[in-house]
């Protein structure tokens, strides 16, 4: 077995050794504790025959662990100076490949058809830079990837909103996009200490299993995903008037509205953050004849 990339020591050695310096607008965050990556792997129950996706592997600190677990590891890193750093120290491990690309730009499907030929078993796992980690799970999540689910470190405050349960104050169109492909947990938090830099915030890893189907059917996703969002825009009014004031034309169809939620059996006077995602179904789908 090659030494951890992932102690104190040997990142300042590998930092110092190409005079690195980190980009904070680029999330840069390394992980130099060797367990908590054991642990986040453990969460994604990897086997031998698994493939393992990673958004910025850094200088490859939890790509090592993925690595020694899986049959292929492929990672989106974005800073090229990372590149020639990556070659070393992961030179003893062939099956890991390194794609020079920003993840939201990348046709990520396309990638996996052409590095994970005959696996059927793919988990994205990765210790995000956190100026993006919404949009990177939205993308992973809707470009309706062939993975098993995604498991990742991101802000803690992040994590209670994607996790969130209806009547908390984090619950949120967030929680229900994310609740609408996946089954959301949080596997753990994570102390600053095990960073270098030290991130401002807290962290934690979660960890988002992919629905066979969807959570709940309706007629059109992007306007369900309307719906939700016009729902929570100001969370102190009632739904009626986030509604009125945020769909469009809202204002001149309040009797529509009102009809849409009698239908769906959801009083008016209701705030978003106490609805379930299937009385969000219903809204959105007897309000969908109304807009469309
Ligand atoms: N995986 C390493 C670790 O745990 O030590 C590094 C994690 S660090 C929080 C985030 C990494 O993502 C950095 O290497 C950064 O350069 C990279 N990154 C930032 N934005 C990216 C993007 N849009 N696409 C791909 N990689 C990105």
């Amino acid at each position: 077995m090659h030494k951890d990339i992932a102690t104190p020591a040997r990142t300042r050695a590998i930092l110092d050794k190409y005079g690195f310096s980190f980009k904070k607008s680029l999330g840069q965050n390394f992980l130099i504790d060797t367990n908590i990556l054991r642990r986040i792997v453990d969460h994604a129950d990897l086997t031998e025959e698994s493939g393992a996706i990673e958004i910025g592997p850094g200088i490859g600190a939890l790509t090592e662990q993925l690595a020694r677990r899986s049959k292929k590891v492929l990672a989106f890193e974005i800073d090229q100076r990372l590149l020639p750093i990556l070659g070393e120290t992961l030179a003893p491990y062939p099956h890991v490949s390194i794609i020079n690309e920003d993840v939201l730009k990348a046709d990520v499907k396309a990638a996996i058809e052409r590095e994970f030929e005959g696996i059927d078993d793919i988990m994205v796992v990765a210790n995000l830079p956190y100026y993006v980690t919404t949009p990177i799970i939205m993308k992973l999540l809707e470009d309706k990837l062939p993975i098993r689910g995604i498991v990742c470190m991101l802000q803690k405050e992040v994590a209670d909103r994607i996790a969130a349960r209806p009547g908390t104050k984090e619950y949120g169109s967030l929680s229900i996009a994310v609740q609408y492909y996946t089954e959301a947990e949080t596997a753990m938090i994570v102390p600053k200490t095990v960073f270098v830099p030290q991130p401002n915030v807290d962290s934690a890893v979660i960890k988002l299993t992919k629905r066979k189907e969807p959570a709940v059917a309706v007629k059109s996703e992007s306007f369900f995903f309307q719906v939700t969002k016009a729902s929570f825009a100001q969370r102190r009014k009632t739904l009626l008037n986030n509604l009125t004031s945020q769909l469009p034309g809202g204002k001149q169809k309040k009797e529509q509205i009102l009809a849409a939620l009698e239908q769906a059996d959801i009083e008016p006077g209701r705030r978003g953050e106490t609805l379930s995602i299937e009385e969000f179904a219903r809204l959105s789908d007897a309000l969908l004849i109304h807009f469309s």
